[in-house]
């Protein structure tokens, strides 16, 4: 049975106090746990031992989190690690179909779910996609093979090609191609056949199939739970016949997903989709986080790390609220809330936001009140030194004088500012009087 890394990291850290940041020597720790959390999960041992290397230095001297452990902030930098190798170039599932009829090339050992797949993936081409498919069997030594593809097809309403005995696999990968174009199909699907090892037989075979047809996809298919030999197979296969990308199968199973980031890191190409059980619906995009929290075996922590860092957010403004309400409004805050107004799309687009107001945004707009304004009027908080921001009573004559040159504009302008200032601090009190249900808290939500 696994333990799971929460429970492992739990038992490490549970000895060690609450520190601000994560030292080293409490991530060495961590990342011990981690490394066999991995091998558990049947990552290959040099795939397991580079990536903990290369998080090593990334999460030492992290902020930890108030309100998690150490430990699980381990784990939130380790799936988070996790999804990056995992996550490919480009759209995930998308296939290059254009330019009929695509040919798309099926390979893989035999067993790994090559057939099952290839129906799977014309269905969805079908029905979500609206592409019209041609699936053609190139497995001329097994001819139940060929009978088990065209069962499918009338399963799931897609094209076979017919089956001509005594045909050699690029003849009929030639007659897919002629029967795709002249029947106006948008893709061709080949299923090659497999063979129970890598032989040089299979992949000379696999390799004249491809001179044949010139492939817009070549997909791997390979049996998720076989770990590390899924990871030889696809480094083979890859360099044989070269590979577009890869369908991981069997992931309904009790596997944990390991070969799946041990091919990513060993072979850089992208998983495409993963089979999820015998139906023909079986089959889904592959998503990077699923898999990584599989890989860990907890996605509870990520979401609890992520709420613990959502909660610090809120006490920040918890704060920020509890000194409006003593009438505690400098220009610090006022800056902020102008750099706010400036983030949520300006005056504009806060008024538009707001119901009834539409129509006084374009007011606004006409009288030439846009976001430059605010933008300046940032300009003169930040001409202000520290001592003046936290208190803008001391500003008289002179520090008007040298704060406005400062900013480039008039004192008359920053007069401006400063009224408007006293009147939201003004209206922040009186708000805040109104208690702890009040217009302010409704306002920050
Ligand atoms: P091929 O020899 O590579 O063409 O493999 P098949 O497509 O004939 O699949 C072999 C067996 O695996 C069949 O019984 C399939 O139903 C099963 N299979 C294929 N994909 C999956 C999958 O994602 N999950 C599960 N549980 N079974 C699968």
């Amino acid at each position: 049975m696994f333990e799971n890394l929460s429970e492992r990291l739990g038992g490490v850290f549970d000895r060690l106090t609450k520190q601000g940041a994560l030292s080293e020597d409490d991530v060495k720790t961590a990342l011990r746990e981690v490394r066999v959390a991995l091998l558990e999960a049947d990552v290959s041992l040099p795939v397991a031992r580079d990536f903990v290397k290369k998080i090593q230095d990334q999460a030492t001297g992290q902020a930890v989190t108030k309100s998690v452990t150490p430990g699980q902030q381990v784990v939130k930098i380790v799936h988070d690690a996790l999804i990056d190798v995992l996550q490919g170039e480009g759209e995930p599932g998308a296939l290059k179909v254009d330019n009929p009829p695509a040919p798309i090339l099926m390979v893989g050992l035999q067993g790994s779910g090559k057939t099952t797949t290839t129906g799977k993936l014309a269905k969805r081409l079908k029905e979500k996609d609206g592409k019209r498919v041609l699936m053609a069997s190139l497995d001329v030594y097994r001819p139940a093979a060929m009978d088990q593809l065209a069962v499918l097809g009338a399963q799931i309403g897609v094209d076979t090609l017919p089956i001509v005995p005594g045909q050699k696999p690029v003849d009929i990968a030639k007659r897919a191609k002629q029967q795709a174009t002249m029947g106006g199909y948008d893709v061709y699907m080949l299923d090659t056949a497999g063979r129970l090892h890598i032989d040089e037989v299979l992949m000379d075979e696999v390799e004249q199939v491809r001179n044949v047809v010139n492939p817009r996809e070549t997909l791997l298919v390979v049996d998720g739970l076989t770990g590390q030999v899924a990871v030889e197979v696809a480094e083979e296969f890859d360099a044989k016949v070269g590979i577009s990308g890869v369908v991981l199968t069997r992931m309904d199973g009790d596997g944990r997903g390991g070969a799946a980031l041990s091919m990513r890191a060993v072979t850089g190409k992208p998983i495409k989709y993963v089979g999820l059980g015998e139906k023909m619906d079986a089959l889904e995009t592959f998503e990077p986080e699923r898999i990584a929290g599989r890989i860990l075996g907890m996605g509870d922590i990520v979401a609890l790390v992520e709420k613990a860092q959502e909660t610090i957010e809120a006490e920040q403004a918890e704060r920020m609220m509890k000194r409006f309400q003593k009438g505690q409004f400098n220009m610090n805050d006022l800056k902020m809330q102008l750099e706010q107004m400036l983030k949520m799309g300006g005056m504009e687009g806060i008024m538009g936001m707001m119901p009834g107001m539409g129509k006084m945004a374009k007011q606004v707009q006409e009288a030439g009140f846009d976001d430059s304004i605010l933008k300046r009027q940032i300009a003169l908080i930040q001409s202000m030194t520290k001592k003046e921001r936290a208190n803008p009573q001391l500003l008289q004559a002179s520090r008007k004088k040298r704060i406005a040159a400062g900013a480039g504009m008039e004192v008359s302008d920053l007069n401006k500012l400063l009224k408007m200032h006293r009147q939201m601090a003004d209206m922040m009190k009186k708000m805040g009087k109104m208690g702890k249900g009040g217009m302010l808290k409704q306002a920050m939500k």
